[in-house]
């Protein structure tokens, strides 16, 4: 039997287990200390106010959504190469998600194509950090200004990155990250939201947790005080189980960064010269990536699912980030896009596989995957 290479690795150490037993043996499995310990500490990482834990970075994205009044007769621009959430929480929150096609190098929606598809309806910007290459939020910043659009970052692929010397957050109203299983960090299912005011994370405090004034450690660890609900709120609270998960991780940010980073250098040296094989660009020396998903785009002439398959057979796991979200029956029926109205992302949609990238991979492992790339290649 050869060697098998997982599509992915998580990164769980015996201490994370620990802390997550530790949260257990407890009183309080809900939202309580954990939680406030690793809000503090996911904040002071990306050197903003305040970080609110939650369940996903869907419902982060909704959340920023409302707390900045987009709903109904709203338009938001984002990208159609993306995962479906980010399309998919624009729509809960009432609004019409308007897709801007993506740079064919980057594969980042940018600012001067967003900007001749802003219209009186168009309420927000939603750029996404592709594969952990951040957008240009300086270009996104500006056009905010001038239109006075809200913009919100989905960094699900993206706690780490630096671009022109910003960080998430720093120039947007409110940045979303997620910790499903396969993320940079993860506690199987998880999100964070990061703002910029105390006043607002405690709108999303209380919005996280159906609007309630008080969460469940202060109702019951101290006497009995009601509860009123003050405004409507939804069940997106994160646990302490889960803040256990994640408060080490976040100590390992940047040397799994690099590791994924070095890995990525790698695999590009080891494809280089395959005829037809095309790149998403690599970053520029002078930015930080999150280098959360590596791709690469299949030759033109190669059947991806043949490919993906013999890849699989041989014990090689791999992924599709992403088929473009326009694409997707329900957003094809409900608003009757076509293939072609965004040909860039289509392409990439249609031509991309995502090879394994994670710390626990070794140098052995990428030669192994690229080896075997090359070969099935070859052969078709
Ligand atoms: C994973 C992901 C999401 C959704 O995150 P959840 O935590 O699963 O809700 C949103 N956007 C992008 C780009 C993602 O990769």
């Amino acid at each position: 039997m050869e060697k098998r290479i997982e599509f992915f690795k998580h990164n769980l150490t015996e201490e994370d287990i620990d802390l997550a037993n530790q949260v257990m043996r407890s009183t309080f499995l809900t939202t309580g200390p954990m939680v406030e310990k690793f809000e503090k500490k996911f904040a002071e990482y990306l050197n903003i106010s305040d970080a609110v834990g939650l369940t996903s970075c869907t419902g982060a994205l909704h959340l920023a959504l409302l707390c900045h009044g987009i709903g109904s007769r709203d338009e938001v621009i984002t990208t159609p190469m993306t995962f479906v959430a980010t399309a998919t929480a624009i729509i809960e929150a009432g609004a019409m998600p308007v897709f801007v096609d993506v740079c064919p190098k980057s594969g980042l929606l940018l600012p001067e194509l967003v900007e001749s598809k802003i219209t009186e309806k168009t309420k927000a910007i939603l750029p996404v950090h592709l594969y952990g290459r951040m957008a240009d939020m300086k270009g996104f910043s500006t056009l905010a200004q001038k239109y006075n659009l809200v913009l919100i970052e989905d960094a699900a692929h993206c706690i780490e990155g630096m671009r022109d010397g910003i960080r998430p957050c720093q120039l947007s109203n409110a940045a979303c990250f997620s910790f499903y299983a396969t993320k940079n960090i993860t506690c199987g299912e998880g999100g964070a939201l990061v703002c910029k005011s105390s006043e607002e994370a405690a709108w999303y405090r209380s919005a996280r947790h159906h609007g309630i004034s008080k969460n469940a450690s202060s109702r019951y660890t101290k006497r009995y005080e009601h509860w009123d609900m003050e405004m409507m709120g939804w069940k997106y609270n994160m646990d302490d189980i889960q803040a256990a998960l994640l408060i080490n991780q976040i100590d390992r940010l940047d040397a799994n960064r690099k590791k994924r980073q070095y890995m990525e250098i790698h695999y590009r040296q080891l494809l280089q010269d395959i005829e037809g094989l095309d790149f998403i660009e690599p970053p520029d020396d002078s930015e930080i990536s999150g280098h959360h998903l590596f791709t690469v785009l299949l030759p033109k002439r190669c059947s991806r699912d043949e490919v993906m398959h013999t890849l699989q057979a041989a014990g090689v796991g791999c992924a599709v980030n992403y088929r473009a979200v326009h694409t997707l029956t329900y957003f094809r029926k409900t608003f009757g896009y076509k293939s072609e109205d965004f040909p860039v992302a289509n392409e990439i949609g249609n031509r991309t596989i995502t090879l394994p990238l994670y710390p626990k991979l070794t140098e052995e492992d990428v030669k192994m995957v690229c080896e075997t790339l090359k070969k099935i290649i070859h052969s078709l």
